[in-house]
């Protein structure tokens, strides 16, 4: 039987905080209509989608501004299990990790860093991301077939990840190598039968020189990840997301869904920012100096205009029990694209790899004869 456990669901009532307008119970953001819905008495209310957040912050001034801070009341809890910090409303209590689904959960002392200003709000409802998940193990030909029956599945969580986005400017000055093929003609003496012969053939030669120059480049918008805690391989999977759809950060939102507090700083993301663009002005370079090989030997870059956005992206996360393992599966949000880990069935595998043996040997007992 497929038990997904009814009781446990709906799992998100700690993060609510909007009160409904006309019963005053606590309301939804509610993915299918992006406005909020009281499952007491129905009622719906709208969220006005605004993008005064879309303005790049100021990288330098980021380190001593107080600005941009969590406005509102939080806490930071963190799982002791997988290492997740979550950022709730100050009246919220977290009582589960929605990324391993471990109860050992404690509030920290940290403060919830610098707020984010734009996230592209939930657009697949939990329900949509059960199905889809069901699609997909489904569509597993070598997960056992008594998993697709008796999965216990987890607790199914809509989390907003942490992302930082980085604008540059860039100059750089560079010393390339570059080569050129020539063909020079050989001639060179073959014995043929006792005989000789001259053959003459076209041998391609590289010339190499050095150049220098100048080479600038703007980046806009170069998106680094702000936490490892779900696998990155998973993520990769259900990438991309469409950052037209990014809207202010409202805290409507985040009704009964929670934001991961990001773990990679606004500095360490702005490093790994630089290893991307300087891949990219590397490329560039390559492209603009004329030759038949380009190879960048020095490289020196200096980032002006620095800016910077803190930006959420969702994704459902849920986990099911098998066999008394967990496998982790996640669904984009906004795409409905699913990843996870799942068991293979080692009975599967030894059945048809048998019946390819034998195939293969009754096609070899059909061509020998
Ligand atoms: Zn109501
Ligand atoms: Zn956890």
């Amino acid at each position: 039987m497929t038990s997904f456990d009814e009781q446990q669901q709906p799992t998100m009532e700690q993060t609510e905080n909007i009160k409904c307008t006309s019963c005053g119970g606590n309301t939804e953001y509610h993915p299918e209509t992006r406005g909020l819905k009281c499952p007491f008495c129905g009622n719906e209310q709208a969220i006005e989608a605004t993008y005064d957040q879309t303005v790049e912050l100021d990288f330098t001034a980021a380190g001593d501004s107080r600005n941009h801070l969590w406005q509102e009341d939080t806490r930071v809890f963190q799982c002791q299990n997988c290492g997740a910090e979550s950022v709730l409303q100050a009246n919220v209590v977290a009582d589960f990790c929605s990324f391993c689904g471990s109860s050992h959960i404690s509030i920290t002392e940290k403060d919830a860093g610098i707020q984010p200003g734009l996230l592209i709000p939930f657009q697949i409802s939990q329900d949509q991301a059960l199905d889809k998940f069901k699609e997909w193990i489904k569509g597993h030909f070598f997960a056992p077939t008594e998993l697709k029956k008796t999965y216990r599945l987890h607790k199914i969580s809509g989390a907003y990840l942490p992302y930082w986005t980085y604008d540059s400017q860039t100059y750089s000055h560079y010393v390339v190598r570059v080569g050129n093929y020539y063909y020079e003609t050989v001639t060179h003496t073959v014995y043929e039968d006792g005989k000789a012969r001259q053959v003459t053939e076209q041998v391609q030669k590289i010339r190499w020189h050095q150049e220098s120059g100048n080479y600038e480049q703007f980046f806009d918008d170069v998106l680094i990840k702000a936490s490892s805690t779900i696998e990155p391989k998973l993520l990769q999977k259900v990438q991309p997301f469409q950052l037209s759809s990014l809207t202010d950060y409202k805290l409507e939102y985040m009704s009964g869904f929670l934001a991961e507090r990001y773990q990679t700083s606004l500095q360490q993301g702005f490093t790994e920012a630089q290893g991307m663009m300087k891949s990219g002005i590397t490329s560039g370079i390559e492209r603009k100096v004329a030759g038949d090989i380009v190879q960048v030997v020095n490289l020196s870059t200096e980032f002006t205009d620095i800016t910077y956005k803190h930006i959420l992206l969702p994704i459902w996360i849920s986990s099911f029990h098998f066999n008394e393992k967990v496998y982790q599966f996640i669904v984009n949000g906004q795409t409905g694209k699913v990843s996870g880990n799942y068991p293979i069935s080692v009975m599967k595998v030894v059945f048809l790899t048998i019946s390819v043996l034998i195939l293969l040997f009754i096609v070899y007992l059909f061509i020998d004869s």
